[in-house]
């Protein structure tokens, strides 16, 4: 079981859109995805309500009432699940506070569903603030994707995103291995072009030689409940989200302990 959470502070970067396409592409090579919805916004899940999903099925219960994860996945076609999120995803830095128990409850409750879904990846849509949510989504994998779109604001909120992530490290007593994906990215631009240098001026080896082109496939798909391999599997779109997995299974190698599987 891969963990692979989907993570920055700022909206409109392309974290819903990672999730849906990068378990896209997981799955187009033949593994079992998981898509975790851990965002009380609920986009990824709106993209998939054209099934019938059952709405007492959600996140929330998996903390409120410690129903297993396993019981609240839907499945969403063959060999892919979805767990859905809900509004009420926001009460759950108020009414469980940020204790060690609620914070490492993420990683309990996929250690628990790897038994019995031990070849099933997780991709993780994490919400865009720092509570105790994405907390539980970075504890729980083993590595983070920090979406980063191509234009100048982006820049900070990667380096609070870096400030965080080495600010919780001694908190986990161990490095939380990240990677920075340049999203949105229009090589006419210039912004592009400077961003992408600055990017790798300051992350180096943590940011993905993959890059995700501006393109409609990707903008479209999600409107008619799709990832964009189905929508248009030849689309520069999905020929990017592919590229990343590829590169993945090379990060995977780097990382320290669990490696990204390879199909
Ligand atoms: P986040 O989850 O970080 O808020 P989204 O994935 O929802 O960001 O993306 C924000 C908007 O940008 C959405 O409308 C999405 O369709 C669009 N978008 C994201 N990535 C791309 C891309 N590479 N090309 C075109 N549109 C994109
Ligand atoms: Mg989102």
């Amino acid at each position: 079981m891969t963990r692979i959470a989907i993570f920055n502070q700022k909206g409109g970067v392309g974290k819903t859109t990672t999730t849906l396409n990068l378990a896209g592409a997981f799955h187009r090579q033949q593994h079992q995805v998981a898509l975790l919805d851990f965002d009380p916004q609920a986009h990824l899940t709106s993209i998939y309500k054209h099934i019938g999903l059952d709405h007492h099925k959600h996140l929330f219960h998996f903390y409120q009432s410690d129903v297993p994860l396993a019981q609240l996945m839907q499945p969403v076609r063959a060999e892919m699940m979805l767990l859905s999120a809900n509004a009420e995803l926001m009460k759950v830095d108020s009414h469980f506070g940020r204790g060690p128990i609620i914070l490492k409850k993420l990683n309990h409750g996929l250690n628990v569903l790897s038994e019995t879904h031990p070849d099933t990846d997780i991709f993780i849509d994490c919400c865009p603030y720092v509570g105790v949510i994405s907390l539980n989504a970075v504890f729980a994998s083993d590595l983070i994707i920090i979406p980063v779109s191509s234009d100048y604001f982006s820049i900070n909120s990667a380096v609070k995103v870096e400030k965080a992530l080495r600010a919780l490290e001694p908190v986990l007593k161990r490095r939380i291995e990240r990677r920075y994906l340049l999203t949105r990215a229009d090589k006419r631009k210039k912004m592009t072009v400077e961003v992408e240098q600055e990017m790798r001026r300051l992350f180096g080896r943590e940011v993905l030689v993959t890059k995700i082109s501006e393109n409609i496939a990707l903008a479209e798909s999600p409107r008619i409940g799709k990832n964009v391999f189905d929508y248009d599997a030849g689309s520069p779109g999905a020929r990017d989200y592919m590229a990343l997995y590829f590169e993945l299974q090379d990060v995977s190698k780097q990382l320290p302990e669990k490696a990204v599987a390879v199909a």
